[in-house]
């Protein structure tokens, strides 16, 4: 141990820088949200609680089934079931995510090649059982209806979600002429 260690050691100058920090946020203006009361403004294209779109034509759900979401879903809290229509189409007769599972990634949304998830920005929910936040088929598209009303979801996959086709075009090099003077 050094002079300098020793000093520090007896006079407990460690402690006392700690000690110095803490009367500093002692005096310093407070800045805990009083919430409930005091709410933040939702902020547009967060992570909130999931919803399944459902489409103005049918009415149901715009999900085909095709399973890319739980496919992708880190924490495996995504499960679908489907069976074949009458047209031999897929069905989807169940989809289920257990929320208290998810890590709100949004890897779901992104995977999905219809536009048929989204994190809505609704985060304020609470329960005493798991089973509440295991939502149906039906409840996420409650959601939709409740958190993604009118122009909303558009707007939601408009700027946050929707690849632009600008961001897929192909870059061409400007091909120079021959014989050109340069
Ligand atoms: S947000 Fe992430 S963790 Fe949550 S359901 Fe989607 S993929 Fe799974
Ligand atoms: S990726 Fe989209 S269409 Fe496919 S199962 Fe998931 S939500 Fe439905």
């Amino acid at each position: 141990m050094n002079f300098n260690e020793l000093i520090k050691k007896i006079f407990f100058v460690e402690i006392l820088k700690g000690l110095a920090v803490t009367f500093k946020h002692m005096v310093s203006p407070s800045i805990t949200r009083q919430y409930p009361t005091e709410k933040r403004e939702p902020v547009p294209g967060a992570r909130g609680l999931h919803a399944l779109v459902r489409n103005p034509a049918t009415g149901q759900e715009k999900c085909v089934g095709c399973g890319l979401c739980a496919a992708m879903c880190p924490s495996q809290c995504i499960h679908i079931y489907t069976s074949e229509g009458d047209d031999h189409k897929k069905v989807v007769d169940r989809y289920e995510v257990e929320v208290l599972r998810c890590v709100y990634c949004a890897l779901c949304v992104e995977a999905c090649p219809y536009g048929a998830l989204v994190l809505t920005d609704h985060y304020e929910y609470a329960g005493y059982t798991r089973e509440e936040f295991y939502y149906t088929k039906e409840m996420l598209l409650d959601n939709w209806d409740k958190y993604m009303p009118g122009e909303k979801g558009l707007e939601y996959f408009e700027k946050f979600w929707r690849p632009k086709s600008k961001d897929f075009a192909v870059h061409v090099e400007p091909v120079e002429k021959e014989g050109a003077e340069k």
